[in-house]
């Protein structure tokens, strides 16, 4: 048998560090073409199955932390109205992190906290 040499770990936020759901398909998939979700800290995020995507995906993540609002989302600066955090070689299939042939990216935003 084949031993690993790596170590596989469940996704966690990187906001909060609790484990995370499996990205979900959305009903709305015109306006959600990710599959993604929300964390129990309120960060939402979505899934880059290609590593191509990045930036469509970051800001479908920032769309769904402002609840569909895309005016709202595009207004927004990083590191100013909200943070972005991301888990790089997860994989759909296992829903873990850490083996080397998984290219998935999840992107994680979470507003800042209005004043
Ligand atoms: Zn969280």
């Amino acid at each position: 048998m084949r031993s690993l040499k790596y170590k596989t770990f469940p996704p966690r936020c990187p906001f909060c560090n609790q484990e995370i759901d499996p990205p979900q398909e959305f009903d709305d998939v015109l306006m959600y073409e990710f599959d993604g979700g929300q964390c129990a800290c309120g960060a939402s995020y979505c899934f880059d199955p290609t590593t191509r995507n990045g930036g469509a995906v970051m800001l479908q993540a920032l769309v769904l932390a402002c609840q569909g609002d895309w005016d709202r989302a595009l207004s927004l600066r990083p590191d100013v109205d909200y943070y972005e955090g991301r888990i790089i070689k997860y994989s759909a299939l296992t829903h873990r992190v850490g083996d080397p042939a998984s290219f998935g990216t999840i992107y994680f935003i979470r507003l800042r906290p209005q004043k």
